[in-house]
């Protein structure tokens, strides 16, 4: 049994106050949800007081990326320890705007992945195609060799505490949504990747979400799929409103 993991990438919005005003409506709308995990992913200048507002309730803490050392001269960067230090649990790596804008690699990933989970945290790993590699008909190929690299040297004791979303890029922030079938036909393409490096027992087990433009409207055909986990939603997750129906799709 799969528990459905619904996340919310804040990306670079919300100060510290629109941060607890979110969390504040969100706590009292979700309250009465016990069957799906809920997480949301604030800035770094949010985690900590968004950590103590999240205090006894049933939202989980995530952060949006780390690098890969404890410490050290790496200016403007957040160690795995740091993250866990102030109550972070999920940590999202491999987000596409990383990989593109930021120019992160599948090596650089499978780095972060191996340290948050040396520190107890639960890396989310973003994998997925872009448009020109969906036209080129390279999404299978992609998105295996993402899956392989991104999880090299990862234990099977490891991977139930790791979540992989597929986001195809063009999905992304665009108001396009994959099919619901296309994004679960990818998602068991993920699975059965997992099935080959590892076996069925942990191809059953690891959670594999869908982002990419998850609406109120869409969530429901989309997270009922026979493979699909649960959503990495972002535009959707800055409101209270839209975030509360796609958990409670
Ligand atoms: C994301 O940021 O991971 C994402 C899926 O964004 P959106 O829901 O806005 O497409």
């Amino acid at each position: 049994m799969r528990i459905p993991i619904i996340a919310g990438n804040w990306k670079m919005y919300k100060t510290v106050d629109e941060a607890v005003a979110l969390v504040r409506e969100l706590k009292e709308k979700l309250a009465d949800v016990n069957n799906r995990e809920i997480v949301v992913c604030p800035p770094f200048t949010a985690l900590h007081t968004v950590y103590k507002e999240l205090s006894g309730t049933n939202i989980k803490l995530g952060a949006q990326n780390c690098y890969f050392e404890d410490e050290g001269a790496f200016t403007g960067e957040v160690s795995p320890l740091m993250l866990k230090n102030i109550g972070v649990e999920y940590v999202v790596i491999g987000h596409s705007e990383r990989r593109g804008y930021f120019n992160e690699n599948d090596d650089l990933i499978n780095k972060k992945a191996k340290a948050l989970l040396l520190k107890g945290l639960k890396p989310i790993i973003c994998v997925g195609e872009s448009l020109e590699q969906r036209e080129a008909g390279e999404t299978e190929t992609l998105v295996r060799k993402q899956v392989f690299r991104d999880l090299d040297g990862i234990e099977p004791y490891q991977l139930k505490n790791i979540v992989i979303a597929y986001e195809p890029i063009w999905a992304i922030g665009t108001g396009k949504t994959a099919t619901s079938t296309e994004a679960n036909r990818v998602i068991a393409l993920i699975r059965n990747t997992v099935k080959e490096m590892y076996s069925p027992l942990e191809a059953n087990s690891i959670r594999i979400q869908y982002g990419g433009s998850v609406k109120p409207d869409n969530a429901h055909e989309i997270l009922t799929q026979s493979d699909i986990d649960g959503a990495l939603v972002g535009g959707a997750s800055l409101k209270a409103d839209s975030f509360t129906a796609i958990v409670k799709f």
